[in-house]
């Protein structure tokens, strides 16, 4: 296979990208090395700054929608072509790396830089840095920006989340809005309305899209344990978290004989084995089962524990993999709390669909992947990315670049020049491909699994 954009792909300036990763690496840095530039605070305003001026140096028109979503715009040869849309995020959590998000963000902008100076392209090109994509600083879902962009509901409720500072949600983005447009900022009895208002402002018309892709670092070690240069995910893993409430006998450790006794904490463990083993079982789907929490009372030496509370945490890209594993499960705690004499009250805290991005996406990726001669994985990604929100409104599909160890939210955080300049030309390269092919309504070949 030829690669036809080959002389647009060699135009990539890896240097220039390492370049801007290390000076966005000084804006938050923290004594460990690390970045902290969590959304919505004066880091990440001074930030998305420095990335505004390189996009507008890349020759995008960029607008800021009223949640503080930046799109930039590349006028098409043909304005009235479905539009292309690429990005990804620059907002971190706590003492993070430097490529989360800020990889596929500055390699979308490297991509527009070359198509601009090569005469642009035939469809209309839209550089989004989605807002708020981690949930490290109030806590709710991830991809705030992209879920309003995407018309998915925000609850009151997450509105309502604080800080650590105790700051509302709903004030912090008003002071991102106060910060960079000038703008009043609201006092936290009136932000909240102004955000309801934001929030529907902020709706981008996605049946314009042809296609979104997003580049990012795997955060995982999949492709460098295969020995792979590259990933075309396939779909996106998403959560089903059970609460599992144990009540059992509280008595004295001393006087009660063990055939006497209903040990909730023993209890427990026998259930977070059999998770283990159970999610082990679905291991080859790729499912993932973990209890991550427990909460045993009264929690003291000469008490047998009356009371125990479990958080299960079971995940996979096949949701019917993941639907039979926690039917298994739950058929498991059942029969260990009957045996022992338990009761057990079970409650679905979440339960949410698996992504899965576009096939019309995954082939032109695998096409030119195969042009490029990478050798390329497909994988779901074990991790929630803005790429799955669009998913559900438009064909989207997303690049994966190996992580060193599979390190990731930690200033270890490394993906290699070559590793990023090569994504960066397989971004471009779909873009060119998918801009030269009859758009035939890929939307069609989008669809949840
Ligand atoms: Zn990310």
């Amino acid at each position: 296979m030829t690669d036809h954009y080959a002389h647009w792909t060699k135009q990539i300036d890896g240097a220039r990208i390492a370049h801007q990763i290390e000076q966005l690496s000084e804006i938050g840095r923290t004594p460990q090395g690390g970045v902290t530039r969590l959304a919505f605070t004066r880091e990440d305003a001074a930030g998305r700054a420095r990335l505004r001026e390189w996009m507008s140096a890349a020759g995008l028109q960029v607008q800021r929608d009223a949640v503080g979503n930046l799109i930039g715009v590349l006028r098409g040869k043909n304005p009235d072509a479905p539009i292309l849309a690429c990005g990804s995020h620059i907002d971190t959590v706590v003492n993070a790396g430097k490529y989360d998000g800020i990889v596929g963000m500055l390699c979308a902008v490297e991509c527009a830089r070359v198509i601009q100076a090569n005469g642009g392209l035939n469809a209309p090109l839209h550089v989004i840095n989605f807002a708020m994509e981690e949930s490290a600083r109030f806590g709710a879902g991830y991809g705030f920006g992209s879920r309003v962009m995407t018309g998915a509901e925000i609850s009151k409720q997450e509105l309502f989340a604080r800080d650590r500072s105790k700051v509302l949600l709903a004030r912090a983005l008003q002071e991102l809005k106060g910060w960079e447009t000038g703008a009043k900022i609201a006092t936290e009895r009136t932000a909240l309305a102004a955000a309801h208002k934001d929030i529907d402002a902020s709706r981008y018309d996605w049946t314009r899209v042809r296609a979104f892709l997003e580049l990012h670092i795997e955060q995982g070690p999949v492709l460098e344990r295969a020995g792979k240069p590259l990933g075309i995910v396939t779909a996106v893993a998403a959560p089903t978290r059970l609460q599992i409430i144990l009540n059992g006998e509280q008595n004295h450790s001393g006087t009660t004989p063990m055939p006497l006794r209903h040990d909730a904490l023993a209890a427990a463990a026998e259930m977070i084995l059999a998770v283990e083993r159970l999610a082990n079982e679905f291991a080859a789907q790729r499912v993932v089962g973990t209890v991550g929490m427990i909460q045993a009372e009264p929690n003291v030496m000469n008490s047998i524990p009356g009371r125990v509370e479990l958080r299960v945490d079971i995940r996979s890209a096949d949701a019917d993999a993941k639907r039979a594993c926690v039917q298994s499960i739950t058929r498991a705690l059942e029969w260990i709390a009957s045996k022992r004499g338990i009761g057990m009250e079970l409650e679905t805290l979440t339960d949410e669909t698996p992504i899965a991005f576009s096939d019309a996406v995954i082939q032109s990726i695998e096409r030119v992947c195969a042009a490029q001669n990478l050798d390329a994985l497909k994988m779901p990604s074990g991790a929630g990315h803005d790429a799955a929100h669009v998913a559900r409104v438009a064909p989207a599909g997303m690049i994966f670049i190996p992580s060193r160890g599979g390190i990731s939210h930690d200033p270890r955080e490394f993906s290699t020049p070559t590793e990023i300049t090569r994504g960066a030309r397989v971004l471009l390269g779909a873009l060119a491909a998918l801009d030269s092919t009859n758009p035939k309504d890929p939307r069609a070949d989008s669809r949840t699994i």
